[in-house]
Order: structure tokens, then C-alpha cells, then sequence
């Protein structure tokens, strides 16, 4: 450690993002990526004006591709905060209203970010478990004397909740901030953002990193209140005034407002979403219902960290989580059928060969 690097950095526990492996081409489902392109109006969009326009500084209030986000939802620009991903914009929101020593409460089993955060804001990271079929535990949701992060649908079960389940945990008490998390919210799931007109202690951050299949891109949105919204992007003009980029400004703008394509994207991955679960589930597979780009599923029969292990030799990257109580789950992304074909295809080789060495180990 260097002589200048703060001793409270000492344990800062780095979030680790689904492996980018370089030795060879890979079908990358580890990282709930998506195999589509973003929308083609994106191309219309970058037009030489808007390369030139690199030669000035973004308006610092992003007012154009707020006011797109908002007008496709229903909220006024001034409800809309936008950030470098969804990722920063939860990072502004623990700057604004998060200090050392405050509570926040999470599931033991979601996006682990939450926990970074909590680690680098010095918070009190609360893990309250899920339930035994993997659902958010609601009720202690509604009693945990903590402000809340969670993600809807969660990441990585792939389950949502109702909005009117939210709703008890919003409207419970209204000096308590409550996060909702809704990257995946495109692939079927209720979305809560007609709660943010009736609560003021609710921001929803969504993405256009997932279903809008723009990652590279990292443009993420926050809707709250319009005060809380203020108050961030005071936060946001103290330390990175100019977050978002010229160009990810105007492709953001052209890919919200093609509303068709987000459909014709999502309508396709939960249609092969639908046949990978069945394909799993004839082969016995436990499968988690999911309303997002993945799928989450026992390995009863071989270690699930050895399945990975065998579909990456075969050029396939998805992912698996050591902690103990989903040790035995893997997470693989809904790619295009070809990808998600392929993928059966080794995973019952894998099984074959096997079952093939354990019954030759057995005799
Ligand atoms: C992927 C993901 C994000 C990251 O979004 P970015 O906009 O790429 O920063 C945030 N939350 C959850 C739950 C995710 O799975």
C-alpha cells in the first residue's frame, strides 16, 4: 500500500464483475449481456453534428435525455437523474444520503454491489435472507428499521415481487429511503414507478444496459421525488459535473425513444427464455422462475462449479457463485436460440460424460 492510500481503503472489498476472459473468443453468457445490438435509430442518431459536438462540454443537466426518459414514462424532467450506469447513479445516491454508520438492509442473496457500497461508504450493510424458495422475505422488509436497496426483479434468482408488496415496504415509513433496483424490470415484471408520484422516499433506477443492450454505452436513470433528484445533482455538480458523455447523451436519446425495438428484443429473449427453462426442466433440472435475460438452476447430479468449468473449456462463459447457499445454482443468460441451443447441447454432454466417468469410478 502506498503511503498516500487512506487506512480505511485498507478492506475495501472491490465488486467483481462476470469474468472478460482473453485467450480465446467466447459466447459470454456471464454477465447478463445481451446477444441483440443496440437499436439501429442509434446509427441515424450519430450524425457528424454530434461527433463535432465532442468539441464542447455536455449540458451538466442533461436536459435533452432527461426530458426523453421522462416523456416516455410519464414524469417531468426534473423527476429524471441520469449517470454513467446504473451503478453511478446508486453510487450518487449513497453520496447524498448515505453517511458512516448509517443502516441499509439488502437480501443475503442479490447484486453484490450493494455490499460494496455499503463496504466503501463505511455502512452498516444489513443481509436479511431470502425465503426458502428464494422470494424477498417481504414482512421483514416492512419491519427492518434501515433504509433498503433491492433489486426487482432480483439478480441473480431471477424472481420478482408485486408492486403492491413494494408498496408495504415503501409505505411503511416515510422517513426511511427505499431503493428499487429495476435493471431487469423490461423482461416481464411490474415496474413501481407509479408509486414515485405517491411516495417521496422512493427512487427507482432502471438501465439501458440490459434491455436496451447497450452496456458500452453505461447510461443509467434514477426517478424520484423532484427534491431528491435536486439534491443529487447538487451532489453530482461537487464531483463529476460533465458524467455523462456527448455521444452516450444523444444514442441514449434515439434508443428511449424506440419504444418497438425494446419490444421486439425483450419479446424475443422471453420467448427463448421460455424454451431454455423448459429444455432445463425436462433434463430435471430445478428452475427458478425468472422475469429477466437469465436463468438460475440447480445442478443436483455434478458440482455446478465443475459444469462451468466444462462449458467454459467449451467456449461458453456463464456464472457461478460461491456462496454457500447457492453453490449449486448456475446463471446462464438468455442469448439468440442458436447461443441458448448450444448450450443444452453441451450441458447434457457434460452430464453424459459425467455420469459415464463416476459409474467407471464406481466399478
Ligand atoms: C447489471 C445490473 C446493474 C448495472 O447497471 P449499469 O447500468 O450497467 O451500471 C445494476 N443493478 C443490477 C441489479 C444489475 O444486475
Amino acid at each position: 500500500m502506498s503511503y498516500f492510500f487512506l487506512d480505511g481503503y485498507e478492506d475495501m472489498e472491490m465488486y467483481s464483475p462476470g469474468e472478460q476472459p482473453q485467450d480465446r473468443p467466447y459466447i459470454k453468457l456471464n454477465a447478463n449481456e445481451s446477444s441483440y445490438p443496440p437499436s439501429p435509430a442509434i446509427l441515424t442518431a450519430l450524425s457528424q453534428v454530434q461527433i463535432n459536438s465532442m468539441s464542447h462540454y455536455e449540458d451538466p443537466y442533461n436536459k435533452q435525455i432527461r426530458k426523453a426518459i421522462g416523456d416516455r414514462y410519464d414524469f417531468s424532467p426534473e423527476q429524471v437523474f441520469v449517470g454513467n450506469g446504473a451503478d453511478e447513479v446508486i453510487g450518487f445516491i449513497m453520496m447524498s444520503f448515505f453517511r458512516e454508520g448509517f443502516n441499509i438492509a439488502s437480501a443475503d442473496i442479490t447484486y453484490d454491489f450493494y455490499r460494496t457500497y455499503a463496504k466503501t461508504f463505511h455502512l452498516n450493510y444489513i443481509q436479511i435472507p431470502l425465503k426458502d424458495d428464494f422470494s424477498i422475505d417481504v414482512d421483514k422488509f416492512v419491519d427492518v428499521d434501515s433504509d433498503i436497496i433491492l433489486p426487482n426483479p432480483n439478480n441473480p434468482i431471477g424472481k420478482a415481487l408485486p408492486v403492491s408488496e413494494i408498496e408495504r415496504i415503501v409505505a411503511k415509513d416515510p422517513k426511511r429511503l427505499v431503493i428499487i433496483d429495476e435493471a431487469y424490470i423490461d423482461y416481464g415484471a411490474d415496474t413501481c414507478l407509479p408509486l414515485v408520484n405517491k411516495y417521496s422516499n422512493l427512487i427507482v433506477v432502471q438501465t439501458f444496459s440490459k434491455s436496451r443492450n447497450m452496456p458500452g454505452a453505461r447510461i443509467g436513470f434514477g426517478i424520484a421525488d423532484k427534491e431528491l433528484i435536486d439534491e443529487m445533482r447538487k451532489v453530482k455538480f461537487c464531483v463529476s459535473p460533465f458524467n455523462l458523455n456527448t455521444l452516450s447523451q444523444s444514442i441514449g436519446i434515439a434508443a428511449v425513444n424506440d419504444t418497438e425495438y425494446l419490444k421486439e428484443c425483450t419479446s424475443r429473449t422471453i420467448e427463448i427464455r421460455r424454451w431454455m427453462q423448459d429444455e432445463l426442466m425436462k433434463d430435471g433440472y430445478h428452475v427458478i422462475p425468472t422475469l429477466t435475460n437469465f436463468v438460475f438452476f440447480r445442478v443436483d447430479h455434478m458440482p455446478a462449479s465443475l459444469m462451468a468449468a466444462k462449458l467454459k473449456e467449451r467456449g461458453i462463459l456463464i456464472r457461478h457463485y460461491d456462496d454457500e447457499r447457492i453453490k449449486d445454482y448456475l446463471r446462464i443468460t438468455i442469448g439468440t436460440r442458436a447461443e441458448m441451443e448450444l448450450v443444452m447441447k453441451y450441458i447434457r454432454e457434460i452430464a453424459e460424460e459425467y455420469k459415464k466417468e463416476s459409474m467407471k469410478k464406481a466399478s
